[in-house]
């Protein structure tokens, strides 16, 4: 079973939508129903969410020959930068992923984001075609890891490390912000992924009904444009660890004169998704016309100004 996201769907001439803001990256998701129990998602069979959602998005089965038709003739007009398969822990998910990877003849990277438990796994996706695989943390805080998700913090990061070293340039993680991690061990963790040459796809937490978070908040806005911004200077301006100052845990100021740093946020790409390079995921996390944790789409100058307001960094900075 593959499920294309309302927007992908939309992308591809299969669903009518209003929107603002395409993918620029093809979203499915292989399989229904997890047998992994996160406590945030939808897709855990242990809560009675609706199992046609993920993160804030609607997802819906199509015929896989018609979405690798579609995906053909989008990505010859150039719509599409990238595919990326979402993959719920289940046998028949396995099985959908390997149906279409062996039917698919698209000329676009793939990535594959599945329950990863080995090298091997990690081997065999890269050997059927596939340009990253996605090994998840999701949560930053390693007690918060184990009531979350379950299991050890520290095995699911020696993994991620270990594929990361193995196979250079092929690994992506996510994190999600708003689980009472400290930004501290954000920013550290940054650093360390960014060294591993890990690509970081950032989330903020998205409460949905039916889950065992449902009642829990969102993040602050300026706590996630702290870290959005920790990461731009980190992955795009090689900031060390040391040129973070923290208060409580919290960031209250980088090592950097202040214009220097308003011109490095200038251009607003701090504030866009980050992930796999062509990857926006409209709306993932954000009501359309609700605050923008990550804009799918360049910023305008008013929000480029307005998202570095919001982080409170730039007036407690130094000059
Ligand atoms: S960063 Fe984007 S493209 Fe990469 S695995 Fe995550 S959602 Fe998919």
């Amino acid at each position: 079973m593959i499920k294309l996201s309302a927007g992908t769907a939309h992308l591809l001439g299969m669903k009518r939508l209003k929107t603002d803001a395409p993918p620029t990256t093809a979203y499915l998701m292989a399989g229904e129903g997890c047998q992994n129990d996160c406590s945030f998602c939808a897709q855990a069979t242990s809560n009675l969410a609706n199992k046609n959602e993920l993160a804030r998005i609607r997802w819906q089965e199509y015929q896989t020959e018609d979405i690798i038709s579609n995906l053909s003739q989008a990505a010859a007009k150039k719509d599409l930068q990238r595919i990326c398969i979402q993959a719920v822990d289940n046998p028949q998910a396995e099985e959908s992923i390997t149906d279409f990877l062996d039917q698919a003849q698209v000329d676009l990277p793939v990535c594959v984001s599945k329950s990863i438990n080995s090298l091997a796994e990690v081997d065999k996706l890269l050997e059927a075609g596939v340009d990253r695989v996605n090994i998840a943390l999701d949560v930053v805080d390693p007690e918060k890891f184990n009531q979350i998700k379950g299991g050890s913090y520290q095995e699911r990061y020696q993994l991620l490390e270990a594929a990361a070293n193995r196979f250079p340039d092929r690994i992506s993680t996510h994190i999600i912000i708003g689980f009472g991690e400290t930004e501290k061990q954000v920013v550290k963790l940054l650093t360390q992924l960014k060294e591993l040459k890990v690509k970081l796809g950032l989330f903020a937490f998205t409460p949905l009904r039916g889950t065992e978070l449902a009642k829990q908040s969102r993040p602050d806005i300026d706590n996630y444009r702290r870290v959005q911004i920790a990461n731009y200077l980190i992955y795009n301006h090689d900031f060390t660890l040391d040129q973070f100052e923290f208060k409580a845990d919290k960031l209250t100021a980088i090592d950097i004169k202040k214009q220097r740093l308003k011109d490095l946020l200038a251009t607003g790409k701090a504030f866009e998704t980050v992930g796999c390079s062509g990857c926006n995921r409209p709306y993932y996390n954000e009501k359309p016309g609700g605050v923008m944790y990550n804009y799918p789409r360049s910023l305008t100058s008013q929000e480029i100004e307005e998202a570095i307001k919001e982080s409170r960094l730039i007036e407690d900075g130094r000059e």
